[in-house]
C-alpha cells in the first residue's frame, strides 16, 4: 500500500546559538539557574525598553550559515511576529520574515533505509536545499508542576525569554522518515563543528518540527501537510514520521482527507495527536521591527569567517576514507564530533598506524570512555598516550593482547604505557634464543604429539604454539614462537 504513496517531509530546526550573553540584552544564557534570575527590563519585555543585537549572535549565525552552504543577505530585517502566549511578555517574538539572514543552501549527505534491526541498508549520497536560516529571539517557559496541590497554578521563567535561535528551514526535499534522521544528524554535526550548538535534542538546545505529506506516486501537486511537534530525540523524529505516513496513507485509501493541522507526538503511546488545526502567516501579522536597524553584514566579514571555517563533518569523513583507507563506518563514527575527529587525526599522525589508531579508538577506548560516563574531550588517556601505546606494538615491544591490558590500565591510572608494561613484569619476548629453550621443553613433553605431527598430521602445529605462549605466560611474541616451533618440528 505504501509503495502507491509517495512521502514528501520538510523540517523546520531550531537551533539555540550557544553564546554567552542573550539575543537583545545581556543577560545570561546560562542553563538551570534560578527561575527568572536571568532577566532585564528587555527580556521581560517591559515597555520602553529597547533591544540592542548582540554581535557574537551574527558571527554564529554567519558560521552556521555558510556551513550549510547559505547565501548571506547583506542585510536582513528583524520583523515582529504577534501572537498571544503567557510565555511571551511583549506579546511578539522578535523574528525574521521576508528577509531572512540566509537563505538558498544545501547539504549534500549520506543517507540510508535501515533494516528491522536498524541497521542501515545501503548508503547513498543525497542532496538536500536548505530554503533559509534566520535569526528570531527564544520565548519563557510555563512550569506546571513542583507546586503543592492548593498552589496548583502554572508558572512562568523567563531565563530562556530572548536566548538567540537560528531557525533553519528545508525545502520539502525529504523522502523518508530515515532520510529526515539522517538530515538532522548532519545539522547536529555541521553547527556543533563550527561551535555555534551542542546540539542535543534531549537538552532542547536543537528542536525540530517536521512537516509530512504524501502523494500518489507521480502526483505534482505535494498533498496536505501535517506539522509534528514535541520531537525531543532524533529517534522521535523517525518514529512520528513513520506514524504519521502510515496514518495519512490509511486516511486517503479510505478516501477521506488530511486535514491541515498540528498533531504532538506521544512517545508513551506511539502516537500523533491532533492539537490544533495550523494557522497561516497572514495570522501572525507580520511587520517590520522598528526598535532594529536592519542588520547589515559586509562582503568581508563574510570572506574572513568563510576562511576561518573549519573543514565539515562529511567532508572529513570523505578524506578520512581516502586519506586513511577507512570503512565508511569508522570514518563515520571518528567524525560524529569534532573532538573525536581530532583525537584520532592526531593519533593517527604520530603513531604513524591510521588503522590502528581507528581500531583502538572504535574497539577499546570508546568502551573505557562510556564505563567513565565522559566524553572523548575528557579522555584519560590521551592521543599522545594512545599513539605511544601504538608504538609499541608496531615495534614488537609488546603483543596486541597485552595491550589491551595495557590499555585499561593507562586508562586507570593515567600513565603511560612504557611504565604500564615496566609495572607488568616486562613487555613482550621475542628473543629466539629464550624462546627456543620454552619450545624444546614444551615438545620434549609432548611425544605424542610430535610423532603425530610428524606423521602427517601438521594441525598440531597451533596445539604447540599455544602451549609456548603459555609457558612464557603470555608474553611470548606470537610470530617469533611460530617460526621457532615449525623449525624444531620439521628437523
Ligand atoms: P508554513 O507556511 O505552514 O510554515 P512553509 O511553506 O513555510 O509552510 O513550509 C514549512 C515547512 O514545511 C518547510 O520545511 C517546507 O519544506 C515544508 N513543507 C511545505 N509544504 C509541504 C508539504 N506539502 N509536505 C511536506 N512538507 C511541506
Ligand atoms: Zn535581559
Ligand atoms: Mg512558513
Amino acid at each position: 500500500m505504501r509503495d502507491k504513496y509517495e512521502v514528501v517531509i520538510g523540517l523546520e530546526i531550531h537551533a539555540q546559538l550557544n553564546t554567552v550573553s542573550k539575543i537583545f540584552c545581556g543577560c545570561s544564557t546560562a542553563f538551570g539557574a534560578e527561575p527568572n534570575s536571568n532577566t532585564c527590563p528587555v527580556c521581560l519585555g517591559l515597555p520602553g525598553a529597547l533591544p540592542v543585537l548582540n554581535k557574537s549572535v551574527v558571527e554564529m549565525a554567519t558560521r552556521a550559515a555558510l556551513a550549510l552552504n547559505l547565501h548571506v543577505n547583506s542585510a536582513s530585517i528583524f520583523s515582529r511576529k504577534n501572537y498571544f502566549y503567557p510565555d511571551l511578555p511583549k506579546g511578539y517574538q522578535i523574528s525574521q520574515y521576508d528577509r531572512p539572514f540566509s537563505e538558498r543552501g544545501w547539504v549534500e549527505i549520506p543517507t540510508a533505509e535501515r533494516a528491522e534491526s536498524g541497521h542501515p541498508i545501503e548508503w547513498k549520497l543525497k542532496r538536500f536545499r536548505i530554503t533559509r536560516l534566520h535569526l528570531e529571539e527564544d520565548a519563557g517557559k510555563l512550569i506546571h508542576e513542583g507546586w503543592p496541590e492548593s498552589a496548583a497554578k502554572s508558572y512562568v521563567d523567563l531565563n530562556r525569554s530572548g536566548v538567540p535561535l537560528a531557525e533553519i528551514v528545508s525545502e520539502p526535499d525529504l523522502r523518508s522518515s530515515w532520510e529526515a534522521y539522517d538530515y538532522i544528524q548532519h545539522l547536529r554535526r555541521a553547527l556543533q563543528y563550527v561551535g555555534v550548538c551542542e546540539g542535543n535534542m534531549e537538552e532542547g538546545n536543537l528542536r525540530c518540527d517536521a512537516n509530512v505529506s504524501v502523494r500518489l506516486r507521480g502526483a505534482e501537486k505535494l498533498g496536505t501537510k501535517v506539522e509534528l511537534k514535541n520531537l525531543n530525540s532524533f529517534r522521535f523524529v523517525q518514529k512520528a514520521l513513520e506514524f504519521e505516513i502510515d496514518r495519512q496513507t490509511a486516511a486517503l485509501e479510505a478516501g477521506e482527507r488530511i486535514v491541515q493541522e498540528t498533531r504532538l507526538w506521544n512517545e508513551r503511546e506511539s502516537k500523533t495527536y491532533s492539537m490544533r488545526s495550523k494557522e497561516e502567516a497572514h495570522d501572525y501579522r507580520y511587520f517590520p521591527e522598528p526598535d532594529l536597524p536592519p542588520l547589515v553584514i559586509t562582503d568581508e566579514e563574510i570572506s574572513v569567517a568563510s576562511a576561518a571555517l573549519p573543514e565539515g563533518p562529511e567532508a572529513r569523513r570523505r578524506r578520512f576514507v581516502e586519506e586513511y583507507g577507512l570503512s565508511f563506518d569508522d570514518a563515520a563514527q571518528l567524525t560524529d564530533t569534532r573532538a573525536m575527529a581530532d583525537f584520532f587525526e592526531e593519533t593517527a599522525k604520530q603513531s604513524a598506524n591510521a588503522k590502528a589508531a581507528a581500531n583502538w579508538i572504535l574497539n577499546e577506548l570508546v568502551r573505557e570512555l562510556k564505563n567513565a560516563g565522559t566524553e572523548i574531550e575528557s579522555s584519560k588517556v590521551s592521543s599522545d598516550m594512545l599513539s605511544g601505546m601504538i608504538r609499541m606494538i608496531d615495534g614488537g615491544a609488546i603483543s596486541g593482547k597485552m595491550a589491551k591490558d595495557v590499555l585499561i590500565e593507562m586508562y586507570a591510572s593515567g600513565a603511560p604505557a612504557a611504565r604500564i608494561v615496566e609495572q607488568m613484569g616486562g613487555g613482550q619476548l621475542s628473543d629466539e634464543s629464550q624462546i627456543r629453550e620454552i619450545a624444546a621443553a614444551v615438545i620434549e613433553l609432548n611425544q605424542k604429539q610430535l610423532e603425530q605431527y610428524r606423521s602427517g598430521k601438521t594441525a598440531l602445529l597451533g596445539f604447540f604454539v599455544g602451549q609456548v605462549i603459555k609457558q612464557s605466560g603470555g608474553r611470548a611474541n606470537p610470530q617469533v614462537v611460530n617460526k621457532v616451533v615449525k623449525e624444531i618440528l620439521e628437523r
